[in-house]
């Protein structure tokens, strides 16, 4: 069983949570055709397969792109069809998100069968649970979505560590719930939990801090890491955010966070997540 998966959340810089509502999309070329052939050289160059949780807009703007990273044998998951976290959906609005994307998964990439999600903004938590029974009505086995602690935008405190069945409340485990989520690695340090996995920590925590937390959470069992094609752009626009936005956004973006994924992809032995996941959920 590999210990480690990688999961790259493929969407556009404009659908990040903090950028969405600042970017006129029609002009503006959305980066991941000079961005993610690159990304997709590091992954070969490690002989890494990783779980691409795409959006499904994506998918219809740069079909072959994302044919290509199916056909390399990386794993496709959904990240909804617009990028809307789960706070501003409803069960109906979701399944109409799910049936976008399930129709942009039929047009451009037969034979894939997406079995693993995750909410935009790791949206997921108990206000909006009640999109894990419409994503196993869609056939989902497993979902990514719960963050471990509290943060200005999202996370479930006290969730367990490692994959479980997630009851409503998403803290304690139902064996009869109807599929896996497989929660966002942390160093959990007593009180103390350090999110080591992605995202802006990733790009500003010390890499000795990460490194060390990563292997610490690695002995209770499988870790996921993630990052976002984005993060990797040394050309990324810079947009007049608030200072605060600014800083979550564009701290070490582009070659920085390349170098600490290069070193990543050197440390641990990643996999793609569906790999990695208890045999039930495949
Ligand atoms: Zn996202």
């Amino acid at each position: 069983m590999t210990a480690a998966a990688l999961s790259i959340d493929l969407e556009s810089y404009w659908h990040a949570e903090l950028l969405r509502h600042h970017i006129d999309r029609s002009q503006a070329d959305d980066r991941l055709l000079h961005i993610v052939p690159s990304l997709l050289d590091m992954l070969a160059a490690a002989g890494v397969h990783a779980t691409f949780f795409v959006v499904g807009e994506v998918i219809d703007r740069h079909p072959q792109l994302i044919r290509h990273i199916a056909d390399l044998g990386h794993e496709i998951g959904c990240h909804t069809y617009s990028h809307r976290p789960l706070w501003e959906l409803d069960a109906t609005s979701f399944a109409a998100e799910l049936a976008q994307f399930a129709a942009a998964v039929a047009r451009h990439l037969p034979g894939v069968q997406p079995l693993g999600f995750r909410a935009p903004t790791f949206s997921l938590n108990p206000a909006t649970a009640w999109a894990l029974p419409v994503l196993a009505q869609f056939g989902y086995h497993y979902d990514s979505s719960v963050f471990p602690l509290k943060t200005p935008l999202y996370g479930v405190p006290g969730c367990p560590p490692l994959p479980y069945r997630p009851a409503p409340n998403l803290v304690d485990s139902d064996p009869t719930a109807p599929l896996w989520e497989w929660p966002m690695t942390a160093w959990r340090l007593g009180p103390v939990t350090i999110p080591v996995c992605g995202g802006f920590y990733l790009r500003a925590l010390p890499m000795p801090i990460i490194l060390h937390g990563l292997r610490a959470a690695q002995k209770q069992g499988p870790i996921i890491v993630y990052v976002h094609p984005w993060e990797l752009d040394e050309d990324i626009p810079r947009l007049p955010l608030p200072w605060q936005d600014r800083l979550i956004t564009y701290t070490n973006v582009g070659r920085p966070l390349r170098r600490r994924l290069q070193t990543l992809l050197d440390t641990f032995a990643f996999g793609r997540m569906i790999d990695v996941l208890p045999a039930q959920s495949q």
